[in-house]
C-alpha cells in the first residue's frame, strides 16, 4: 500500500540506520514497513559513511514516494574509556583499578579516558559506571595524578566503551568540536532533526540552536534527556527545545534503572503540557536483535509508551545491526495499531497553549477538530507551509486521519514526528478550491472515501498574515 495511508499508525517510528539496513533497497523496505524518520548516529561511522547514508535515505524516499525524515544524533560530551592495556579486561568485585592521566596505560588495571579533566573532577565516594552500567566502581582516593577505585559490581569491559558518572557534575562543554562539525555538516545537508546527547541545561539546547541559525538550518532541535541534571532542569529544557528524546539507555545508568519508567512518564507529561513532540528510545524490542518475535514485556513497553502519550518510538540496534530489521518495524507498527485502537475516542486538548502559532490558528484548528469529531468526518486536511498548524492538530490526539498537506518537501519531512499527521505533497495551497479538489481526489483514490463522506479542511484566506482562519467542511460528491 502506498504511503501515506490512512490505515497507518498515528504514533511515529524512528529507526536507527546501520549495517543491517545500509542500502537504498533495505531502507525502502523499512519505509514500506512504517518507518517515518531514520536516525543517523554520529557516535559511529565516518563522514563518508554518513554522506552515503543520507544519500541512500533520499534515494529510498524517492523510490517509495514517501518523504522520510532524517534525525542526526550528535554524540555530545560522552566520555569513553581510552585503549585498554588488556582488552577485554575482567573487573573482579573487590579488586582495585585506577584512572590515570594520558591516552595510554601499560598496566591492565589502569584506565585512561577521552575526557582530560576526569581525574580533576572525580572525588572520593563518587561512582563510576562502565559497560552500560553493568560494571560499577567507587572512588576511594583522588589525587593529582590518579583516582583509585574499588570494583563494586564486576564484569568485562572493552576499550572505547562509555563511562557514566551518575551525580558527578562535570564541566565538559555541551558540544565537543566533533559535534559542532557534525551539526554544521547536517545543516548543509538539509537534515530535518538534530539531537544533542547529554543535555544538562536549556543553555546547551540554545547553543545548538544558535549554531544552526548561524548556518541557516531549519532543523528541529531534539534534546536527549539522559542525565539527572536534565531531569532537574526539565521544564526549562522542554521550553527551549523543539522536541525531546527519552534516551533510556544512558538515563538508566545515570539514574537508578528502577526510576526510569516514572521519569519517562514525567518527561512525556511535561512535553505534552508544553506541546513538544517526544520520542521514547532504546531497548523497545531489544530481543528482536536475534529473534523474529519480541518478548511480552517488550510489547507491553511499546504499548505503555503510546498510552503515556509519546509521539514516536525509536528502534536502535534492532534496525541498525539486528537480524530482523523489517520484522522489528512491522512488529512495532502492529503494536501501535492495536494500542491506538483502544485509546480513548475523545480527543484531548489538555488546555496546553503555545506561542508557536497565531492564536487564531490554534483556535481554528481546535474548532475544526471538534467539528470533524462531531460530524464523524473521515479525513482532516491541514494545508500548511511550516508544519506548525499540523502540530497543533497533532496535540489534540484526535484519531481522525489527518493529512499535513504542504508544497514544501522540508515541511513534509519534519511533519514525520507529529503524532497522527500523514505528510502529503500538495501542488499548491493558495487556491482554496483547487486545493480542496486535489485533496478530495486523493481521498477517493487512496483512502477509499465514498460519496457523502465528510472532509474537514483547515486553511487560510490569506487575509490575516501567517494565520489559518478558514475551516471548510467538504462532502465528497
Ligand atoms: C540512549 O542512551 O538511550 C540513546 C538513545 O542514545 P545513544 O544511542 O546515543 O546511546
Amino acid at each position: 500500500m502506498p504511503r501515506p495511508s490512512l490505515k497507518e499508525a498515528c504514533t511515529k517510528i524512528v529507526a536507527t540506520v546501520g549495517p543491517a539496513c545500509d542500502t537504498p533497497e533495505k531502507l525502502a523496505q523499512l519505509i514500506n514497513a512504517g518507518v517515518d524518520i531514520f536516525r543517523v548516529n554520529t557516535a559511529h561511522g565516518t563522514r563518508e559513511q554518513h554522506e552515503q547514508v543520507v544519500a541512500d535515505i533520499r534515494t529510498a524516499s524517492e523510490a517509495c514516494g514517501f518523504p522520510a525524515g532524517i534525525l542526526l544524533d550528535l554524540a555530545g560530551p560522552k566520555i569513553r574509556l581510552g585503549r585498554l592495556a588488556q582488552d577485554p579486561y575482567q573487573c573482579e568485585v573487590g579488586s582495585q583499578v585506577s584512572f590515570i592521566r594520558g591516552k595510554n596505560s601499560d598496566a591492565a588495571n589502569e584506565f585512561t579516558s577521552t575526557y582530560e579533566r576526569l581525574i580533576d573532577e572525580l572525588d572520593e565516594g563518587d561512582r563510576v559506571m562502565l559497560a552500560d552500567g553493568t560494571v560499577a566502581l567507587k572512588v576511594d582516593k583522588a589525587t593529582e595524578d590518579r583516582a583509585d577505585c574499588t570494583v563494586i559490581a564486576g564484569g568485562s569491559i572493552r576499550s572505547r566503551q562509555g563511562i557514566n558518572l551518575p551525580g558527578v557534575k562535570l564541566s565538559v562543554s555541551a558540544m565537543l568540536p566533533k559535534d559542532i562539525d557534525n551539526a554544521i555538516w547536517g545543516a548543509g545537508r538539509g537534515i530535518d532533526f538534530i539531537s544533542l546527547s547529554f543535555v544538562r541545561s536549556a543553555a546547551d539546547v540554545e547553543k545548538l540552536r544558535q549554531l544552526l541559525d548561524e548556518h541557516e538550518s531549519r532543523a528541529l532541535v531534539i534534546a536527549k534527556i539522559e542525565k539527572p541534571e536534565a531531569l532537574e532542569q526539565l521544564d526549562a529544557i522542554v521550553d527551549a527545545t523543539d522536541g525531546v528524546m527519552v534516551a533510556r539507555g544512558d538515563l538508566g545508568v545515570e539514574i537508578d534503572v528502577a526510576e526510569t519508567p516514572i521519569a519517562q512518564k514525567r518527561i512525556i507529561r511535561v512535553c505534552k503540557e508544553k506541546m513538544k513532540p517526544v520520542i521514547v528510545a532504546t531497548q523497545m524490542l531489544e530481543s528482536m536483535h536475534y529473534s523474529a518475535r519480541p518478548t511480552r514485556a517488550e510489547v507491553s513497553d511499546v504499548a505503555n509508551a503510546i498510552l503515556d502519550g509519546t509521539d514516536a518510538c525509536m528502534l536502535s540496534g534492532e534496525t541498525a545491526i539486528g537480524d530482523h530489521p523489517v520484522a522489528a518495524v512491522e512488529t512495532m507498527n502492529r503494536i501501535m495499531l492495536c494500542t491506538e485502537r483502544e485509546m480513548s475516542r475523545h480527543p484531548t486538548d489538555g488546555g496546553s497553549t503555545t506561542n508557536r502559532v497565531h492564536p487564531i490558528t490554534s483556535a481554528v484548528t481546535r474548532a475544526a477538530t471538534e467539528i470533524a469529531e462531531s460530524i464523524r468526518a473521515k479525513l482532516i486536511v491541514i494545508g500548511t507551509r511550516s508544519g506548525n498548524t499540523a502540530w497543533v492538530k497533532s496535540q489534540s490526539r484526535s484519531r481522525i486521519p489527518t493529512l499535513g498537506a504542504s508544497e514544501s518537501i522540508e515541511t513534509l519531512r519534519r511533519m514525520n514526528l507529529l503524532w497522527g499527521i500523514k505528510p502529503l505533497r500538495a501542488k499548491q495551497l493558495d487556491d482554496t478550491s483547487a486545493f480542496i479538489d486535489e485533496m478530495s481526489r486523493w481521498g477517493r483514490r487512496y483512502a477509499n472515501l465514498q460519496p457523502g463522506d465528510h472532509i474537514v479542511f483547515v486553511t487560510g484566506t490569506g487575509v490575516i498574515d501567517k494565520a489559518h482562519n478558514l475551516v471548510v467542511v467538504h462532502t465528497v460528491a
